[in-house]
């Protein structure tokens, strides 16, 4: 099953695509995490990316396409994967695609999480990344279950630079301007799924997974 997620900074993305990963036993893949392991690994492609992730901007689609392209074409890959945070814009879509095209396959399904930007803001301010893992968690809606600590892998907690109000709402316009017109792009593909993400996150997970098995 290879799928994609697509909606806002702070839908819950990464949250459902880690409990697909778990049910269906496929690699979950975030370009955000990708990008935040070279930055704390002190890459080339760390340095470059830092400073439009810092600025809440996209990262060019040269320094982000190739290496989801490779990293699909892994044989973890074989069986599915879930795409989670890329692509991001038009372009990076067309390179997906054509990079699929060549390998004779294509996407199943594109799940939109759907959340209206009132509660981003909410769900971005109390948002807690592992440093280890990168599973997120919210301080209200989600807490670990104990203070600070990753339920996962016992690393510490983080509020993330880029989750800070004055970058979280260039995020959102970014969103809106270059990633919401993906819907669309899916959509005329027949492959597109809408769920409302403003349920809690099990009932999010119950209708995705509802979608994925009909
Ligand atoms: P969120 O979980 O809030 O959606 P991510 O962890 O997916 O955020 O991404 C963090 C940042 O990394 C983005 O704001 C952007 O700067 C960069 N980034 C991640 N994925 C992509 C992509 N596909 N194209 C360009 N930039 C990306
Ligand atoms: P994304 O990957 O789309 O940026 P995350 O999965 O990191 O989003 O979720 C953003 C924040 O909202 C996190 O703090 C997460 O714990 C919380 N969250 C995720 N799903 C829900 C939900 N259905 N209801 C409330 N909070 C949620
Ligand atoms: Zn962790």
């Amino acid at each position: 099953m290879k799928i994609i997620m697509l909606g806002a900074p702070g839908a819950g993305k990464g949250t459902q695509a880690k409990m697909l990963a778990d049910k269906y036993d496929i690699p979950h893949i975030s370009t955000g995490d990708i990008f935040r392991a070279n930055i704390k690994n002190g890459t080339e492609l760390g340095t470059k990316a830092k400073e439009y992730m810092d600025k809440g901007l996209l990262v060019p689609d040269e320094l982000t396409c190739d290496l989801v392209v490779d990293r699909i074409k892994q044989d973890d890959c074989a069986k599915g994967y879930i795409l989670d945070g890329f692509p991001r814009t038009i372009p990076q879509a067309e390179c997906l695609d054509n990079a699929l095209n060549a390998m004779n396959d294509k996407i199943d399904y594109a799940v939109n999480v759907d959340v209206p930007d009132e509660n981003i803001i909410k769900r971005m301010s109390g948002r807690r990344a592992c440093v280890g893992c990168g599973a997120t968690y919210h301080i209200v809606y989600n807490p670990t279950k104990e203070e600070g600590i990753c339920d996962r892998c016992g690393k510490e907690l983080i509020l993330r630079d880029d989750d800070k109000p004055e970058t979280v709402e260039n995020r959102l316009n970014v969103y809106h301007e270059q990633t919401q017109p993906l819907i669309d792009y899916y959509n005329n593909k027949g492959v597109l799924q809408e769920v409302d993400g403003t349920k809690d996150m099990q009932e999010v997970f119950d209708a995705i997974v509802a979608v994925l098995e009909a």
